[in-house]
């Protein structure tokens, strides 16, 4: 079953939004385009509650895109973003979602971030995707959305320890720091990732 994998195309990661990514709304046409070539599309939503300790604004005295070590990771601060209820989690106005069968949200956990549509970024926490998918006997699948570089990057590495076979649809993906892009997709290509283009992919 061709599976597809929409990762957090929502508002606030659109250009204008707080934590735009360059050409974030360019993808959206691509993926609208590639969806129905796929007996399968899921998408993930991040979804953190108002305290989110990933936002500088929950850290006196830090700004957006400081480091911190948050409960023992890693963590870059962001701006405030996608808000559970607010207009800017909301997916895409433009995002074509009636052949998304089911939305995995992440973020939920104040004290942990998820860039990963798979486990939260301890490895703690599943959003129950890796098993929705081996329940249908998927083992193939196909990654697009927002932000390449990060929570696509993250979900593709997870999706590859959980034993899926994955591929990055590169031009229905956008990163938010594209300086750094062609290293990330040096590391996935080494690690058996397929990088393509839509016009690589068929319809049914
Ligand atoms: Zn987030």
């Amino acid at each position: 079953m061709k599976t597809l994998i929409i990762i957090d195309v929502q508002n606030d990661f659109m250009p204008g939004g707080p934590l735009e990514v360059p050409r974030g709304n360019m993808i959206v046409p691509v993926i609208n385009k590639v969806q129905s070539y796929f007996d399968l599309v899921v998408a993930t939503q991040d979804w953190h509650p108002k305290n989110h300790k990933s936002f500088a604004s929950s850290h006196f005295g830090k700004k957006p895109f400081d480091r911190i070590v948050l409960n023992g990771v890693n963590q870059t601060l962001w701006p405030d973003h996608c808000i559970q209820g607010s207009p800017g989690a909301e997916l895409y106005q433009d995002i074509e979602s009636n052949r998304i069968a089911a939305i995995f949200r992440k973020g939920m956990d104040p004290e942990v971030d998820s860039y990963s549509g798979f486990y939260d970024n301890n490895r703690q926490l599943s959003t129950g995707l890796s098993g929705y998918l081996k329940d249908k006997g998927i083992s193939e699948v196909h990654f697009c959305g927002l932000a390449a570089d990060i929570c696509v990057y993250y979900s593709i590495l997870d999706s590859i320890l959980e034993g899926f076979y994955a591929t990055l649809i590169e031009d229905a993906s956008s990163p938010l720091f594209p300086d750094k892009f062609d290293d990330i997709k040096c590391e996935l290509a080494k690690l058996g990732v397929h990088i393509i283009t839509s016009s690589d992919l068929h319809p049914k």
